[in-house]
């Protein structure tokens, strides 16, 4: 294992909030390492498209962090993080350890979906999932697809499958057109942003898409592949009133949640809040944990969107910056004070875009489906673990393996809360999600073994009979 230099300041995560964040920090002349397991900087919403077209937010964001002293690690995926701010991770040289005296976690978001029966079938994809095949990878996820669940990705979605020579057969939208027409004032906060939006919006309607105000896919039909979903309007009974939309591929995702696994390693404090998208670490006004020394930013500490997250990123790496005593109290309230403000005003957008995903944070499970795709976990299998007295996340999991597979149980603990919060007759944000353990992404034994040899393990001599 290979013992690495140790850094005034590591941040892990490589988006909006992760980058300005380094940048900030390297600004105030502290030795900063940036690590991401992507390729390149850029995070969910700028990623690097890999076919070395290079334009927009995305390639003046690379442009700074490539001008400043920060130093990169990507291509590195963090599987253990410790309070004393020990970072590991696996890159293509292996096995890593890094230290530092703060660390500033930017880890982003992951997305919910919901499993309805037939949600495993080849074809669907989630919707934030489908922007990297859009954004990355340039593929259309089908050649005639249903968008579907909730949020500003609906849009974004649909409006690029058309733009690649793909049809879209229907938008099933949880919300209504009243909860659309209540962002517009927030959406104004932001021109360009809203103007785009209105943008693609004004595509799909011209083109006569179909679209489903207050409706939800309560089934993926098709056995191999999709070949058509049903659709029912929100709060009424499935079997009366489903019908259903051909289609060979369905886009499906109900918002965004923070990405709360690092936190939960290290214990820190969390509430729940649906507005920012569920559980959330607890960060105070300049983005410090519970933890000493240990500051969370943008999606990952409560999803707010990519204008918000840059401003997060730079005042925890001013509050890094003071707490090590490289700034004074003077310059560091001016400048805290000046991006909170600022903060304030870019975050209108994006807290109103994560309202219009309120609505996934309790959409009720329908039945029988597959959960923990992982561990193949049946919706009643889970149902009996709990009705036998597994009424925590915890227990459901030593109960059945649910979330032990490799996804770390970012899609399946939601459901397992929801199925708890049922059984117990409380709200579902009284469901703690459960204890994250090391390795926070796969790790291949034989990186962490190294060279060892098996004649190399110490084992103690037997015991004289
Ligand atoms: C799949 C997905 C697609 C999205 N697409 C869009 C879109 O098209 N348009 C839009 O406006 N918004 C999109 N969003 C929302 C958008 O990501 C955020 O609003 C914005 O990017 C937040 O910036 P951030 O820096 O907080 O997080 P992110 O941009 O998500 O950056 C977090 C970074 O942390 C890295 N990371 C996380 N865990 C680890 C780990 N263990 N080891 C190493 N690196 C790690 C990730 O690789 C990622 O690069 C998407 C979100 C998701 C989850």
């Amino acid at each position: 294992m290979t013992e690495q230099p140790h850094f005034d300041v590591i941040v892990i995560g490589g988006g909006p909030a992760g980058v300005a964040a380094a940048v900030q920090a390297d600004a105030k002349r502290l030795s900063v390492l940036l690590i991401d397991e992507q390729e390149r900087a850029g995070g969910q919403v700028y990623r690097w498209n890999g076919v070395g077209i290079d334009a927009g937010p995305g390639a003046e964001m690379r442009a700074r962090l490539a001008a400043s002293g920060v130093r990169t690690a990507f291509s590195h995926r963090c599987w253990h993080v410790q309070p004393d701010r020990t970072v590991r991770c696996t890159g293509p040289d292996g096995n890593m350890t890094f230290t530092a005296d703060a660390l500033i976690l930017a880890t982003g978001a992951s997305e919910r979906v919901t499993p309805v029966p037939g949600w495993t079938t080849p074809g669907v994809v989630g919707l934030a999932a489908a922007t990297i095949l859009l954004k990355s990878e340039g593929v259309l996820p089908g050649r005639n697809v249903v968008v579907a669940g909730c949020g500003p990705l609906l849009l974004f979605v649909a409006a690029k499958i058309i733009a690649g020579g793909g049809q879209v057969a229907a938008i099933v939208d949880r919300n209504g057109p009243s909860d659309w027409l209540s962002c517009l004032p927030a959406a104004m906060t932001n021109p360009k942003l809203g103007m785009e939006g209105a943008g693609w919006a004004l595509s799909l309607l011209k083109r006569g898409t179909p679209i489903h105000f207050n409706s939800r896919i309560v089934a993926v039909n098709g056995d191999d592949e999709v070949q058509a979903v049903s659709v029912a309007a929100v709060g009424e009974n499935a079997s009366s009133s489903a019908h259903s939309i051909a289609c060979d591929a369905l886009c499906y995702g109900d918002g965004l949640m923070p990405a709360t696994e690092m936190t939960r390693l290290l214990h820190a404090d969390h509430d729940f809040d649906a507005a920012l998208g569920g559980w959330h670490v607890r960060a105070d006004a300049h983005r410090r944990t519970s933890l000493d020394r240990i500051y969370a930013c943008g999606d990952g500490a409560g999803v707010m969107g990519a204008a918000a997250a840059p401003v997060q990123g730079r005042i925890a790496a001013l509050a890094a910056a003071w707490d090590l005593g490289k700034m004074d109290e003077a310059r560091f309230e001016a400048e805290t004070q000046r991006l909170s403000r600022y903060g304030q005003r870019v975050s209108r957008f994006g807290a109103a875009m994560t309202g219009l995903t309120v609505a996934g944070v309790r959409v009720p499970l329908t039945g029988s489906e597959m959960i923990c795709r992982c561990e193949s976990v049946s919706h009643d299998e889970l149902e009996r673990a709990v009705a036998a007295g597994a009424v925590t996340v915890n227990a459901v999991k030593a109960a059945t393996r649910c979330g032990m597979g490799p996804c770390g149980g970012r899609y399946c603990v939601p459901s397992v809360a929801k199925i708890i919060a049922a059984h117990e007759q409380v709200d579902v944000s009284r469901i703690a999600p459960g204890t994250a353990r090391p390795p926070l992404r796969p790790v291949p034994v034989g990186t962490l073994m190294g060279d060892f040899a098996y004649e190399d393990i110490p084992f103690r001599e037997p015991a004289p009979l």
